[in-house]
Formats: C-alpha cells, sequence, structure tokens
C-alpha cells in the first residue's frame, strides 16, 4: 500500500474545549504523521467554499455557524491508507452511532458538533488539502 495524504480537521467544538492535542495524539497512535498544520478561525465565505457539496442540505447554515464559531485546527495527515484509516479513527458521522475507541465516540457532542472532518476519497483529499495549504507549508 502506497503512503498517501488526507485531510484533516479539528472543529471548533473540539478546540473549544481544548481536545486539539488529546484529538491529535489519537491520530498518531493510529499511526499516522501531521505533515502541515495550522490554527484558523475560518470565515463564512471559507466555510461555504469547503462545505459547497453541502449547500442544498437541510443543516447546511446550521454547518456554517458551527464551523465558524471558533478556531479549527486544519491539518494534512500522511500514511500508509492514511484517507481510510482517518475515518476509521474518526468513526460515524453522528457520534451515537460511532465505534468505541474512535475520536467521536470519545469527544464528539452531536452530528452536528462532532469534532473531526476527515476527506472521503483521493479526490477529496487533494481538493481539501489544496483548498487549506500550499505546497511550501507542507512538510513530509
Ligand atoms: N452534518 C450535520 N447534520 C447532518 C449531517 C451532517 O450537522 O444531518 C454535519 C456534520 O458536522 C458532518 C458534516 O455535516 O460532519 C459533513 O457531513 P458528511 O455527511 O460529509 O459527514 P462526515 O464526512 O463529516 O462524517
Amino acid at each position: 500500500m502506497a503512503i498517501e495524504r488526507t485531510f484533516s480537521m479539528i472543529k471548533p467544538d473540539a478546540t473549544k474545549r481544548n481536545l486539539t492535542g488529546a484529538i491529535t495524539k489519537m491520530l498518531e497512535d493510529a499511526g499516522l504523521r501531521v505533515v502541515a498544520s495550522k490554527r484558523v478561525w475560518m470565515s463564512r465565505r471559507e466555510a461555504e467554499g469547503f462545505y459547497a457539496v453541502h449547500k442544498d442540505r437541510p443543516f447546511f447554515g446550521e454547518l456554517v455557524d458551527t464551523m465558524t464559531s471558533g478556531p479549527t485546527v486544519v491539518q494534512v495527515l500522511e500514511g500508509e491508507n492514511a484517507i481510510l484509516k482517518n475515518r476509521e479513527i474518526m468513526g460515524a458521522t453522528n457520534p451515537e452511532a460511532a465505534a468505541e475507541g474512535t475520536i467521536r465516540k470519545t469527544h464528539a457532542l452531536s452530528i452536528g458538533e462532532n469534532s473531526v472532518h476527515g476527506s472521503d476519497a483521493p479526490e477529496t483529499a487533494a481538493q481539501e488539502i489544496r483548498y487549506w495549504f500550499s505546497d511550501t507549508e507542507i512538510v513530509g
């Protein structure tokens, strides 16, 4: 299996509860390496652009409100099978359905405040990394 890169976010509900280190440790313990990281307080325009795929969904307004309610830590993670591995350690979107030991089961508050984001496929990973990072900010 080739080394892959994926895009991850530690969402405002988690940064507000001072969980950046705890969540990053769970990612690192799963074998993922943080090769880029920065803290951003995203604007509504940035949140709407990032989540444009969901713009017609009923939860879109609430999603943008939540994502702009505090700082987010955006990261690039690298490792074997990184995209799938990150999705596994994140757990299901709704924390009530997430498996024991996952980030969302351990830390998420609700489906809207579910602590982390992770790309779901190679195409979205490349697109999401490019949305937040320039090449020189990624140090493998
Ligand atoms: N979301 C929500 N309500 C829903 C579905 C999704 O608030 O009914 C939010 C939630 O924060 C989720 C994000 O929208 O993480 C993106 O949804 P997606 O289905 O892509 O889930 P994910 O890939 O984050 O597990």
